[in-house]
Parts: structure tokens; sequence; C-alpha cells
């Protein structure tokens, strides 16, 4: 099968380029995975459809793709949880490796080619470190093992910072038994009641950046076409990921970096629709997995994202538009007559879409020339039912939705099923929405009080019109004073 081409903007170098693989028609994808210590946030999700974007639209394109994720089952914050809880952490990483993997399914996920844990790659991660050591990158004191990063000379090359500079910034919390102060861990022994396993520096465990370096060799082979996280990574992780894998393997690590920007919780508005749904397992139950995927998919990945109500509710809205016309196009009956001019118009959108998608995945472009077909067939056949579509057109339009579904996950056969969610989804956000702190009430009431004694008509009826749809009744008394509760 041949490959269509497609441009990333790769961060080694700034600029998009043609993606260019060392295989012909395969790619060997890395994506770091989460870290699980509870469950993930909803700002977890974006890295994981952003990767899960990309895994599909390689795949639509034509390529044969390795993809790793990995889970870091081995970690500070997973210790010092299962120590909270008394239970082992290895037994409590599992339980929320098993729970992520439930996200990443109502989340439309493909599954990984591979998906590594930490504790199960332990001597791969070992010998890369004893690469290092052997080649004179990597020293140990008491135990502990470092990599000693002056020593490779293209530090700082993905992330464009100066190892000078960085010196400066770390002085204040320096580590006496490190020869620079960007040197970083390969391998810390172990402290009382931690997991540990054995090594030539004695019992211990890896730190963070070396399980990516291992587990990309191992499943990939030390160079890879494509690196994928969050830009949170960038530095440190990334960086020392490539100090460590170029200076063992002898070779450029991973040919392509690319990053999906942050989702910003800042806002106000955010707390109001949300409330206190931060993981992704309660936003799935309260507006479901794919208004959460198609939130995240509807913005460019290299754009950062504030999260609103108004996203929810514009998700919720497309989200039903998409599946309402799939509903209807299935359900139209068929004609013998011809229409060339609609047909062409299917056939360019799908190329529009195919440009959009090769042009650094951008999912949100191709969803908005899918939209513009829907509404020229709403107009044209959907209002006009009776006139049927023929089956010509019919198996194109249905061959361009396969193509979105696949490419993006954000289209589902079961119409009807979807449907429920959106109606369910519409729902809690009213409630949502509904919702005012006692706080939020008082202030209203206050604000209604001042309205009437400056008679502000108006004003005074759209807070008590407010309060009414939020269920308050406000009881004024006589003396002036007032009282409220709900209907
Ligand atoms: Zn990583």
């Amino acid at each position: 099968m041949s490959v269509k081409d497609i441009t990333i903007f790769n961060n080694l170098t700034r600029t998009k380029e043609k993606f260019k693989t060392l295989e012909d028609g395969k790619v060997r994808f890395y994506s770091c995975g989460p870290t699980t210590y509870d469950f993930l946030h909803v700002g977890n999700a974006r890295a994981l459809v952003v990767g899960d974007l990309i895994f599909r639209i390689l795949k639509t394109v034509g390529y044969e793709v390795n993809f790793v994720r990995n889970f870091t089952d081995v970690d500070d914050k997973i210790i010092e949880r299962a120590k909270e809880e008394g239970v082992d952490p290895l037994v409590h990483s599992q339980k929320y490796i098993d729970e992520c993997l439930k996200d990443m399914a109502s989340l439309n996920l493909l599954p990984a080619t591979h998906t590594p844990k930490v504790s199960d790659t332990m001597p791969q991660i070992i010998d890369m470190i004893k690469i290092l050591e052997d080649k004179g990158f990597a020293y140990v004191v008491d135990g502990e093992v470092f990599y000693h990063v002056p020593l490779f000379k293209d530090y700082g090359k993905l992330s464009k910072k100066k190892i000078e500079d960085l010196q400066f910034g770390k002085r204040v919390e320096v580590d006496s038994r490190k020869k620079n102060p960007c040197d970083f861990v390969l391998w810390k022994p172990a402290k009382e009641g931690e997991p540990s396993w054995d090594s030539p520096w004695g019992a211990g465990r890896p730190g963070w950046h070396i399980e990516c370096s291992a587990m990309a060799k191992t499943f990939l082979g030390p160079e890879i076409d494509l690196h994928h996280g969050g830009i949170d990574l960038m530095f440190p992780h990334h960086e020392n990921e490539i100090a460590q894998s170029e200076a063992a393997n002898g070779c450029t690590f991973s040919d392509h970096w690319c990053h999906n920007e942050f989702l910003n919780f800042g806002s106000e508005k955010m707390s109001k629709s949300l409330g206190n749904v931060i993981t992704i397992r309660a936003f799935v139950e309260t507006y479901s997995g794919e208004v959460l995927r198609h939130i995240l998919s509807s913005v460019h990945y290299r754009s950062k994202m504030d999260w609103t109500k108004s996203i929810i509710e514009r998700a919720i809205g497309e989200i039903e538009r998409l599946h309402v016309f799939y509903k209807e196009l299935m359900g139209m009956p068929r004609t013998d007559k011809e229409s060339q001019k609609d047909f062409d118009q299917v056939v360019s959108t799908r190329k529009k879409m195919e440009e959009e998608l090769s042009n650094d995945f951008n999912v949100p472009g191709a969803t908005s020339e899918l939209f513009s077909l829907i509404r020229y067939f709403n107009r044209e056949y959907i209002s006009n039912l009776g006139e049927g579509i023929s089956e010509k057109l019919f198996s194109e339009l249905i061959s361009l939705l396969k193509f979105y579904s696949n490419a993006t996950g954000l289209l589902y056969d079961n119409f009807d099923e979807m449907l429920g969610h959106i109606n369910h989804a519409r729902k809690s956000l009213c409630e949502a929405s509904e919702k005012l702190t006692d706080e939020e009430v008082e202030k209203l009431i206050k604000d209604r009080k001042e309205a009437r004694a400056t008679k502000d008509w108006s004003r005074s009826d759209q807070i008590r019109d407010q309060l009414n749809e939020a269920g308050i009744v406000v009881k004024d008394n006589p003396d002036g004073t007032y009282s409220w509760h709900y209907k």
C-alpha cells in the first residue's frame, strides 16, 4: 500500500517538515504515557487523545505503525500513595493501570501496539544504564547513578536551553554529590519498604527518564521516527531521553518530535461548568467519553485550549449534528436519479479532509470540511427526504464517514446510542449550570434588593428569573427582611 505524504511540525527544528521514515511505509512511534498513582485528570486526557489521533492518521494515510505508549508504574508518587493506603506499590499502580485502560476505552483510544510497564522492563533499563556507565556518561555516588549532562554535546537541542543558563537556575537546589547541577538520576538506591530490583549498583529503582529510552529501544529499536508527549515533558524529560538514548546507542534517538499544548483550567468559567468533575472518569460519567474526545479534538494539538462551558456545549451540539446526519442518511430511500454535482462535492470534501489531516494532523480542519458538506446535504437532501439518494452517492458518503471515523475516532456506528449519550450530557450540563452556591444565591438576592431599592425593575426581574431557573424562591417579609428556599 502506498503512503500519502504528510507534514509534521518537528519541534527539533521548529519547522513544519515532510515526514520521512527510516523504513518505507513503516513508522516507529513512541508517546509518553501516564503515571498511574490515581485516576487521571481531564488535563491528562489531551496527550492521550492527541497520541491516538496521530496513531490513527498515520494508519489512515497508509503507514504500518508500531506504536508504544508506556505506563509509569514505579514512581515516587505511587510509592507515597501506596504507603498512605497501606498497599503494595505495584498492586496500587496496577489498579490504576486498569482504571486508566477503562478511561482510554471510553475515550475511544485504539490499543497501542505495545504498552510496557517500568516493572516489566527492568533488565533493559539496567542494561542501558550499564552502557552509559561503560561509555563514561554515568557515574556512581553511594549506590546512586547520575547522568553527566555536560558530556553530551547536543544537550538542549530540543528545548533550545543552554547548559550554562540551566546551571545558574539550578544553583539553589544543588545536590553536592552531582558533578554538575544539571546531572540527573538514572538509578537510586532502595529505601526501607520501597519496591526495589537488584542491579550492579545495589538494590534500587530507576529514575524517571531512563524508562522511555529503554522502552523505545526495546520495542522500536535505537532510532525511531516520531516521539510525542505533552509540552510540559519537553524539558527536562524529553531532553534527558535524547541525552540517554543518543549517548548509549550512538545514533539519533527520534527524527521528529511533536508536543501537544496544555488544557488551560485557569478560567473562572471552567470551575462553574465542571464543578468537582476533574477526573476523566467523573467527566465520562457526567458527559460521556465521546464529549471529552470531541472537545480535545476540536482544537489543533499545538494550540492552547481554554476549558469553558461553551466548549462542552459546542461539542455536544457537533456530536449531535454528526450522528443525526449519519442516522438520516442511513434511513434515506434510494433513487435512480444521479447527481454528478453532489457526487463531486463529496469527492472534493474527502480530498480536502485528507489534506487537512496530512497537514500536521489538522483534525479541526478536517471536521470543519465535513460540517460544510453536512450543511450542504442537510439543505439539499435531508429537508427533501421524499426524493431519496442514489446508491452511488450514498456509498461515497458512507465511505467518507468511515474514513473520518477511522482517522479521528469522532464518529460512531451506533448513532442511536450516541444520541442517547448526548441527551444525558445535555441534561448534566443543564444541572451543572443551574446549580448555584449559597453564597451566589445570597449575592443575587442582595443585588435584587438593591435593584428594587433603586426602582431598577428590569434588573430585579432578571435576577428573580435567574433564581427561579435555579429552583430558588425568595420570600420578601413585611419587615424588609427576606428568606429563600428551593422549590
Ligand atoms: Zn517519556
